[in-house]
């Protein structure tokens, strides 16, 4: 059991040594980036999707689409007009680490983006321990989930800047309570910044837009 620990412990200080250097990389050439996580099902793609179609004449945006297996996610970026989407199918690990996206903005060129998305394996456990050198991570959650995920999964909340609430156009049809998720949400983590949206309908998207532009410029 010691030995596992340590061994944990010894892959983590690798992986912030290595996310360090993309973070001094990214930082480097002006590239603003976020890490989206997020149960599957809780509509990542679906915001990337949109989002590209929005801002993607407006910035020059690079992605990666990570999932534990098929590209379909990075071809459905693709098919929404995404120029640069890389698919990370990581052959069974439940989360990103700094070595794949090392290897992956190596093909990059990196002059060509100004914001970097990430879509990370859908898993709301250990992707909140392996930092990609990313400058903010966004977690989603949707109102067909329970509203007391935060609770459940605190590392995951304390660790983002930002939480995305998707699907607010099929509010009232569970009991999800959209008060008690964001104070669920806000006592694990007070300082979250939040959205709430619906991919599907397009309401409060126009927020999240604006607030990444600013972010990047
Ligand atoms: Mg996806
Ligand atoms: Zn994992």
């Amino acid at each position: 059991m010691i030995t596992k620990v340590n061994l944990e412990k010894k892959v983590l200080h690798e992986n912030d040594r290595l996310a360090a250097n993309i973070r001094t990389t990214l930082t480097a050439h002006k590239i603003f980036s976020l890490n989206l996580v997020s149960s599957p099902g809780s509509g990542k793609t679906s915001l990337l999707e949109r989002t590209l179609k929005a801002l993607g004449n407006d910035l020059n945006i690079g992605m990666i689409a990570g999932d534990v297996q098929t590209e379909n996610d990075a071809n459905r970026l693709i098919r929404a007009g995404g120029k640069i989407v890389k698919p990370l199918v990581t052959e069974g690990a439940c989360h990103l680490d700094a070595n794949m996206i090392n290897n992956v903005l190596n093909e990059i060129d990196l002059k060509n983006i100004e914001l970097l998305l990430i879509e990370n394996v859908g898993n709301l456990v250990c992707p909140s321990s392996y930092d990609l050198g990313e400058d903010m991570k966004v977690v989603l959650i949707s109102t067909t989930e329970g509203d007391d995920k935060p609770l459940k999964y605190p590392s995951m909340f304390r660790r983002s800047s930002v939480m995305v609430i998707n699907k607010i156009d099929l509010l009232g049809t569970s009991d999800f309570d959209i008060t008690r998720v964001k104070q669920n949400a806000c006592s694990i983590n007070p300082d979250l910044k939040i959205f709430e949206l619906s991919c599907r309908s397009g309401e409060g998207l126009e927020k999240w837009y604006k607030w990444l532009k600013n972010q990047v410029n």
